[in-house]
């Protein structure tokens, strides 16, 4: 396997494609690589030209910042923070940036044990019948994964954009539900680099997160609030295969749980309750 080292924005870009895969934290590719779920010849190192400040009072960010950058930096709203401090472990926040964060695969174990499940392009999600525990509770009829990003919820309620090497987009629009024609996750064109993260400053926003046990675990159910003025904004991890918009609380009743998680939308509840409370 190769890698490459390029030095600006536009020679990882032309290095990419043709079996060469982007490189940032590697916390997410190197094992993915090792379980040969993704196949690559060349990595593409992002490191050297990624942006990764944090400027205009914590409201731009740069794709390769870290987990750890982002949790500690007092500019930075508290419910991105929060998602930070709170997901995988020091070390991993330490190398993982938000960029990988937002395009983690998940963590469904059929999908990691290779499965021919609907997912992997076969007929059927495997989790929907078999053990299923810590999946979905929305979105989930083809595909009953949930989304393992902490920080994805955060920003949605912040109202985030991405600024990628070709367009700009919602970050809402990075994510899609996979359809019988296309079981991607995210709409992210084979070889687009994410640069940078906009969003804005709420008056108050906060993320709580329920997890089988206190630390280093993914998210059973996280759950993020901000406030801007009049207006809450829910989003939650950990309940569909991407991360979950809720236009209010109510919309908590349109989640359709499996037998073994139901269980989520108590969690859900709860914290969506504690969340509200805690931004006013
Ligand atoms: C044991 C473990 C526990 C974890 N727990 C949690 C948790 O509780 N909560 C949580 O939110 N996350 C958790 N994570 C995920 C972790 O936060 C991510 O692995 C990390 O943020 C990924 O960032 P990275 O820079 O290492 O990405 P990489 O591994 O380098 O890349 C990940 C993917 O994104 C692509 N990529 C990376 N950067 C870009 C870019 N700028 N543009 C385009 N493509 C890009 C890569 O090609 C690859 O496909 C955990 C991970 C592990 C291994
Ligand atoms: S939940 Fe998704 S990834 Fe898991 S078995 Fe079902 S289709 Fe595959």
């Amino acid at each position: 396997m190769k890698l490459l080292r390029p030095e600006s924005v536009e020679e990882a870009a032309a290095a990419l494609g043709n079996g060469s895969v982007a490189l940032a934290g590697g916390t997410e590719l190197v094992p993915l690589l090792r379980d040969r779920l993704v196949e690559a010849e060349t990595l593409v190192e992002l490191g050297g030209v990624l942006p990764r400040g944090i400027q205009d009072g914590g409201t731009r960010i740069g794709a390769g910042a870290t987990l750890a950058e982002l949790e500690v930096d007092p500019e930075i709203p508290q419910a991105l923070r929060e998602a930070c401090s709170l997901a995988a472990s020091p070390q991993l926040r330490s190398m993982g940036t938000i960029g990988g964060n937002l395009l983690q695969a998940t963590r469904c174990w059929y999908w990691r044990l290779r499965f021919p499940c609907f997912l992997h392009g076969g007929d059927a999600c495997t989790a929907r019948e078999g053990v299923h525990s810590e999946h979905a509770i929305f979105g989930n009829e083809l595909c009953a994964s949930a989304h393992p990003s902490d920080p994805a919820a955060a920003l949605l309620t912040l109202g985030a954009r991405l600024r990628t090497d070709r367009r700009e987009l919602e970050l809402a629009e990075l994510y899609r539900l996979p359809t019988e024609d296309d079981r991607s996750l995210t709409t992210l064109e084979p070889g687009e680099l994410i640069l940078e993260l906009e969003l804005e400053q709420p008056d108050a926003s906060t993320y709580l997160k329920a997890m089988d046990r206190a630390r280093w675990a993914f998210p059973l159910v996280g759950v993020a609030a901000a406030r801007f003025g009049d207006e809450v904004r829910f989003a939650i991890a950990g309940v569909a295969p991407i991360p979950w918009r809720l236009g209010s609380p109510a919309d908590l009743d349109r989640a359709t749980p499996l037998a073994g998680t139901a269980y989520k939308l108590d969690l859900a509840r709860t914290l969506v309750r504690r969340a509200q409370s805690a931004v006013g």
